[in-house]
């Protein structure tokens, strides 16, 4: 539950009794949430609230919980945001805009202890699990972000979707996803609803089950091989839940009409991308309920992967379709700056931030 003194994370009516219990108007409370609604964390800084209610406020709720370190801008429009937690070690948030939406791809921990070998956040250390208010912090920066400097191309000004796919996996951390979960559906002015809402995860069963019974929003799973002995090796929390046991929890998964889980594939050349993996994969996929993304590999420093070529992977999405799939091939946006899916690392960029740019 969230605490008073969380502003990112505080309802109205908790606002109101906290304004109240330090002796100022109930209407305060209003006024400080539009702020924070703007993405204003710090209430020493919101200027037609009077000094002496900021600063009781400001006492109470303490300082941001993230600080900007640094902000990189893709050709594609993409942003990607360096934080420095309070509470201490950076995070990455990334910002993709199109025409009619804003996605916001939020981070839920420092780093991640599930090796997945051809992820970057898998390479870097495990520091912590994100707290709730840590999470919704970053759509209040990247909301203020906006608001100080719109994105030319796109008619939205605030983010209207969010995804569960920056660093960490966030059904390893279930106190941070369910608080940050509960918020964006609770309020109605971020027009944020469960369908606007995608928690990627490897593949944790019992929490994925837990999501779908406290929190059924839109699921995507990283599968990346339909066979046991290939996923083992790709996402390694398949030796703990494999393949037969993944499927029994997907098809419990709640799903509103007209609505498909995501199974994300990432294609890798010579390892995930051959006759025998587009079999299985046939034989795993349930084309009723799931569809298949498939996705460009974003090769990163270090990395012993190479990523299936287009028209190959156009080729492999193709076939998948003609047996009944649905099946897409997804965009890589923000390549350009390491903001794509599984390029966030937290620890290279801190280091880059330090001036130590020699490459790794
Ligand atoms: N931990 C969660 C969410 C974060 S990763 C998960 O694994 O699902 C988000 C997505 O990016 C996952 O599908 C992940 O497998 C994928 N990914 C990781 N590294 C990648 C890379 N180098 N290129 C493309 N996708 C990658
Ligand atoms: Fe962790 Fe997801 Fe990367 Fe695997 S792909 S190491 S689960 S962040």
């Amino acid at each position: 539950m969230p605490q008073p003194s969380e502003l990112s994370i505080i309802s109205l009516p908790a606002m109101q009794e906290l304004v109240r219990s330090l002796g100022f108007p109930a209407f305060r409370a209003q006024q400080i949430l539009d702020w924070r609604n703007k993405g204003m964390l710090d209430p020493l800084n919101m200027p037609n609230v009077p000094k002496n209610v900021r600063q009781a406020v400001a006492d109470v709720v303490g300082k941001p919980p993230l600080t900007l370190v640094k902000r990189e801008y893709s050709r594609d429009g993409t942003r990607k945001y360096l934080f420095a937690l309070r509470e201490g070690g950076h995070v990455e948030t990334v910002m993709i805009p199109e025409r009619k939406r804003i996605t916001l791809c939020i981070s839920s921990q420092v780093g991640c202890v599930l090796d997945c070998p051809f992820c970057f956040t898998g390479r870097q250390k495990f520091e912590r699990n994100l707290s709730a208010e840590e999470i919704v912090a970053q759509l209040w920066m990247v909301t203020a972000d906006l608001l100080q400097e719109p994105v030319g191309h796109s008619i939205a000004d605030h983010p209207t979707h969010i995804v569960y796919m920056g660093m960490g996996e966030p059904l390893a951390n279930e106190e941070g996803l369910h608080g940050s979960l509960a918020f964006f559906l609770a309020e109605d002015e971020l027009h944020i609803s469960r369908r606007r809402i995608t928690v990627s995860t490897s593949g944790l069963l019992p929490q994925i089950t837990r999501l779908g019974n406290l929190y059924p929003v839109n699921l995507a799973i990283s599968l990346h091989a339909a066979n046991n002995a290939k996923r083992d090796v790709l996402v390694p929390i398949n030796k703990k839940h494999p393949l037969e046991e993944l499927r029994h929890v997907l098809d419990a998964y709640p799903l509103p009409e007209q609505r498909y889980i995501t199974l994300e594939y990432v294609m890798l050349a010579g390892v995930n991308d051959q006759n025998e993996d587009l079999k299985a994969l046939v034989h795993f996929v349930r084309a009723k309920r799931e569809f298949v993304n498939l996705i460009h590999f974003n090769p990163h420093p270090g990395s012993d992967y190479t990523a299936t070529p287009k028209d190959a992977m156009d080729e492999f999405a193709t076939r998948l379709i003609s047996r009944g799939m649905r099946a897409t091939v997804r965009r890589s946006r923000g390549d350009d700056i390491m903001a794509a899916c599984g390029q966030l690392n937290a620890l290279m960029n801190q280091e880059n931030t330090d001036g130590d740019n020699e490459d790794a």
